[in-house]
């Protein structure tokens, strides 16, 4: 039957009349509608990190929301799952004297970082500093800021300029950084926001040295490092807020997806204490921004109890302690004559590229290879020239080889079609 939902990113000419319905999920399988079972290799889009079927999570979201379902927290409104969860965000961070601003997920998230480092520039006199440097191939959303600063070209083209002060620069370059910095002017640079792992854009690594690398010309120069670990944090990574991994101290981090595993829309801004102090010390400088599911009763509760089984089950060095496995089992399948690349081995976070004959020869390669593997019981992510992975935390080894055994079993059915 033809549906009237309007699906993000999606071709809606093809998937009008053939949606993938999913009813139910427990730990890392999903259900259709039809009963058939599959294997969440994606985490839905990476961030079902404590699996799914969590009854403890559903339970005290229905148990704040029969207390106090919904409330603002502008002004000195506020209430105790907010305070609780920002408490202990702020513990767990690693920024010194830290603060969190909610929001009600990644793109907004990443569009009040960006917010909080020009007026943080402003209140300590330069408010010439408004332009923003990312990385190409990188994704931070689709929000205003978020889509005038993509990476991805596509996702930006199109909509007009939105953020005429921002550039771009390769993905892979310390140096690049420094010289665009020089180019736009220190006075005039806002921030520089990095993925510490490009997800979206094709699962990148960052080089050797990239992430202290690019946080030590930031601050060479008086930009503010924000880090969107949107994707990379709550133990994605093997780490809470990614960075952790190259012992690295930006200014500000994004987060959303993991901190509540996708239970309740939330996401947020991590601060460094410096970066807060203008606005928490100084009356009148007020941040005039922030969404009305700021602080969310019930989606901060369910963010309480996520980070409970992250902690009381070790989840977090779980991303860590399994690379080896999923590296085990993807590395094995660059072998295969349709793969220029495989990406593996930092955090549960897993990429298989096809080669650019593949994707001349037949521009529909990766989609065809994600349905045929789903037909062999795995869900995966189509990410441009790649497959990608990224399942939940709760992961068991041979659940990890059966990815590798699906995805096996799918190129070589690819290969009959070419
Ligand atoms: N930043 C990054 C790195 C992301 O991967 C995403 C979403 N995939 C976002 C921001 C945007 O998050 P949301 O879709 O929750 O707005």
């Amino acid at each position: 039957m033809e549906t009237a939902l309007w699906h993000p990113f999606s071709d809606m000419a093809v998937v009008r009349d053939s949606e993938f319905v999913l009813e139910r999920g427990e730990d890392v399988w999903v259900y259709d509608t039809d009963g058939n079972r599959y294997l969440d290799a994606a985490a839905s889009l990476w961030y079902v990190n404590v699996g799914h079927g969590r009854t403890e999570i559903a339970d005290a979201a229905a148990e704040q929301m029969r207390k106090l379902a919904g409330y603002s927290i502008f002004a000195d409104f506020t209430n105790e799952p907010a305070r609780a969860l920002a408490a202990r965000l702020a513990e767990l961070a690693p920024l010194p004297d830290a603060k969190v601003f909610f929001t009600g997920g990644g793109g907004e998230a990443v569009d009040s970082a960006v917010k909080i480092a020009r007026r943080y520039h402003a209140a300590q006199g330069e408010p010439s500093r408004v332009h923003v440097i990312s990385r190409e191939n990188s994704y931070h959303g689709t929000n205003g800021i978020g889509t005038g600063v993509a990476g991805i070209e596509a996702n930006r083209t199109g909509f007009g300029e939105i953020l005429p002060s921002s550039s771009r620069v390769p993905f892979d370059s310390v140096d690049a950084l420094r010289a665009e910095i020089l180019r736009v002017g220190p006075e005039n640079v806002a921030a520089f926001l990095f993925e510490p792992v490009i997800g979206a854009g094709g699962l990148l690594p960052p080089p050797e040295g990239y992430v202290r690398g690019v946080i030590d010309v930031c601050h060479e120069y008086g930009v503010l490092a924000i880090a969107d670990a949107v994707i990379c944090g709550f133990g994605r990574l093997g780490t809470w807020f990614a960075v952790e991994r190259w012992d690295a101290e930006p200014d500000l981090i994004t987060f959303a997806k993991g901190v509540t595993s996708g239970y309740l829309p939330l996401g947020g801004v991590v601060a460094h204490g410096r970066v807060a102090e203008p606005f928490w010390s100084r009356p009148g400088n007020t941040l005039r921004h922030g969404s009305t599911y700021a602080g969310h009763p019930a989606a901060c509760a369910a963010g309480l109890v996520n980070i409970d089984l992250l902690e009381r089950e070790r989840l977090i060095e779980r991303g860590q302690a399994l690379e080896g496995t999923l590296a085990g089992a993807l590395n094995p399948l660059a072998s295969h004559e349709l793969v220029a690349d495989v990406r593996a081995g930092l955090g549960l976070l897993g990429a298989v590229e096809l080669t650019p004959d593949v994707l001349e020869c037949l521009p529909s390669a990766v989609t065809d290879l994600h349905l045929l593997v789903r037909q062999h019981g795995v869900v995966t992510r189509t990410l441009g020239k790649a497959v990608a992975v990224s399942p939940p935390l709760t992961i068991e080894p041979e659940q990890i080889h059966q990815i590798g055994a699906a995805l096996a079993a799918g190129l070589d059915e690819l290969a009959l079609k070419l």
